[in-house]
């Protein structure tokens, strides 16, 4: 629905001779909508698991690839946005879900709220509109008024809606939000784009238990030593490798060679 087959179709072809097609008529919001009318059910892995099993249904294919994103407060950096974007593929044949993720630091992705499009000027640019954009609705929607405006990317539609959700709204102001759907959020659809290149690094890897595609980091254990005490610190100590389909996993160090914590991230030394 969305175009992300652009930026997925050339990595799977290129990376693991893998030919794609679009399945045809399925309506991937009727399992959640970012603008929140449909609220998505489950974890964001199952709510790709779910859009990757239309796939199968749809096409009648054993091997499927679906995405999903989930933006808001950065799930580690305090007052930062962040996004996490997922992508799994879904191999019925190997019986299979492998799973791959990143966090996106730098999204575009924020709101405003405004009575007329003059006094926003400042946001439309750190939002890089019209190239990403915007969907607005009423601040405080009176009883029944549901409308909802996506897709708004040029200046003149911009003003018109916000003058319109401004006037119905109970406090007289328009909410403008970026429209975080691939095809209009072009910085999304690059990062869909890297996630995807991840994922076939993943698929190229073989379990070194049972042979099966998608072997891969899966965690992390905390607990490097600190430097002066020897006490466990929040630190990464390793990296966990495992398989998506048998029990195989090995610790690995981590890739930065560390091997020890400062003092000052010590919960003995610096409690
Ligand atoms: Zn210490
Ligand atoms: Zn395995």
């Amino acid at each position: 629905m969305h175009g992300k087959q652009t930026v997925i179709m050339p990595v799977f072809r290129d990376r693991l001779g893998l030919s794609i097609e679009v399945a045809p008529g399925i309506d991937t919001d009727t399992l959640g909508t970012f603008t929140g009318e449909v609220p998505r059910l489950g974890t964001i892995r199952d709510a790709a698991i779910a859009k990757a099993r239309l796939g199968i249904a749809a096409t009648g294919l054993p091997i499927a690839i679906a995405s999903e994103g989930s933006y808001g407060p950065h799930p580690q950096i305090p007052f930062v946005a962040g996004g996490i974007e997922l992508m799994v593929l879904l191999d019925d044949e190997r019986g299979i879900v492998v799973t791959e993720h990143l966090i996106d630091d730098a999204p575009v992705f924020g709101h405003a709220i405004a009575s007329n499009v003059g006094v926003i000027s400042g946001f439309l640019r750190q939002i890089d509109f019209p190239n990403h954009a915007v969907v607005v609705r009423a601040n405080a929607p009176a009883d029944g008024d549901a409308a909802i405006h996506k897709g708004v990317r040029t200046t003149a539609s911009l003003a018109e809606v916000i003058a319109l959700c401004a006037a119905s709204s109970r406090d007289g102001q328009a909410l403008i939000q970026t429209d975080m759907r691939a095809h209009m959020n072009p910085t999304r659809m690059a990062t869909i784009g890297r996630l995807a290149t991840m994922l076939c690094s993943r698929l190229a890897t073989g379990c070194p238990g049972c042979g099966l595609p998608g072997y891969g980091q899966i965690g992390v254990e905390t607990g490097l030593p600190c430097s002066a005490c020897g006490a466990p610190s929040l630190l990464v100590r390793h990296r966990i490798f495992g398989c998506a389909s048998c029990d195989h996993s090995e610790l690995r160090p981590r890739s930065d060679g560390r091997a020890d914590a400062d003092p000052a991230q010590c919960p003995e030394c610096n409690p």
